[in-house]
């Protein structure tokens, strides 16, 4: 459906995208993660078609979308990091304004009233999208991306400078239009992969370094456990206890409570899950244990894994 083949972008001397190929199938949810400045959104917007490649090929259903950019186009909608809505119009105004713009063909009181259900835009129709909130703003800009009716859905940064409650709205919404959509979901952030998408690629510095399904990322991430963990016992010897505990990589202070115990954060070296051990040793010392929570993965586990 989506294929990329050696894309190469050069901003004058700075090569931005270094030979990158990819496709994407029918109804897959991929993520394109990394670290800002590592060439997402020039991906992006070279695959939607507004930006040209200094090399390679990007087509979308077989056409190529700079030969054929209308055609391709109109296969694809795209949520750009910065979405261009127009703030000193409603919501319903707007949605009918790229109605017009994509010469979409659908009737046209019940495509975008039913757009504006999915996104949960009942009420804000005939507000100015000046006076949305930051979360209500993206929705038009998603809810603008779904008028031309298209197969593919291209996101990028969807939930930046979005507040927890929102993130979440946003991350569940992605999560149904995926139902009947293909999607690219492009972020920095991991957690947001992880919860919408089939399958992860990685871009760091330009390059493609890993093309995975999800659950083989969380496992590459997860093959260095870290954990926090709430002890109470004196704290100097608890922490010497930990770090001199075999399978123990870094071991770090957090903080103390109020009732004396102390917060820990534990990494454990490859192949080890110090979580029983430490349990059976703390006990027998009579340190007990508070409580102890697993510390997903960040994205920087995940690169160290992936680049040593
Ligand atoms: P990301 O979306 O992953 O944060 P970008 O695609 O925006 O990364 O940028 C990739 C690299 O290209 C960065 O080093 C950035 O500074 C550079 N870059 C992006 N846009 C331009 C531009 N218009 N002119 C020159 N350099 C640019």
């Amino acid at each position: 459906m989506i294929k990329i083949e050696h894309l190469t972008k050069y901003y004058g001397q700075k090569l931005a995208v270094d030979d990158i190929s990819f496709s994407v199938e029918p109804g897959e949810v991929v993520g394109f993660l990394g670290p800002n400045g590592a060439g997402k959104s020039t991906t992006m917007n070279m695959l939607t078609g507004y930006l040209s490649s200094t090399s390679g090929k990007c087509s979308i259903d077989g056409i190529d979308i700079l030969e054929n950019p209308s055609e391709a186009k109109r296969l694809i909608g795209f949520l750009p990091e910065q979405p261009p809505l127009y703030y000193d119009m409603t919501t319903r105004e707007y949605l009918s304004f790229i109605y017009d713009l994509k010469r979409c063909t659908l009737n046209r009181r019940e495509h975008i009233d039913e757009i504006i259900d999915i996104m949960g835009l009942g009420e804000m129709e005939k507000r100015l999208i000046n006076q949305l909130s930051k979360g209500f703003k993206q929705r038009v800009g998603i809810a603008g991306a779904l008028v031309s009716n298209p197969k593919i859905l291209i996101f990028d940064e969807p939930t930046i400078g979005l507040d927890p409650r929102q993130i979440i709205e946003i991350r569940d919404l992605i999560r149904t239009l995926s139902k009947d959509h293909t999607i690219i979901l492009s972020t920095h952030i991991l957690p947001e992969v992880q919860a919408v998408c089939d399958r992860i690629l990685i871009i760091d510095r330009g390059r493609l370094i890993a093309d995975e399904k999800t659950e083989n990322i969380n496992s590459l991430a997860a093959e260095n456990r870290k954990f926090t963990i709430r002890i109470l016992g004196p704290k100097g010897e608890v922490s010497t206890f930990l770090r001199k505990t075999e399978g123990a990589a870094k071991v770090e202070f957090l903080s103390s409570g109020s009732d004396g115990s102390s917060l820990f954060m534990v990494q454990c070296k490859k192949g080890f899950d110090l979580r029983r051990t430490l349990f059976y040793a703390l006990a027998e010392k009579r340190w007990p244990i508070l409580e102890l929570s697993n510390v997903g993965a960040s994205l920087e586990d995940v690169f160290i894994a992936l680049t040593k």
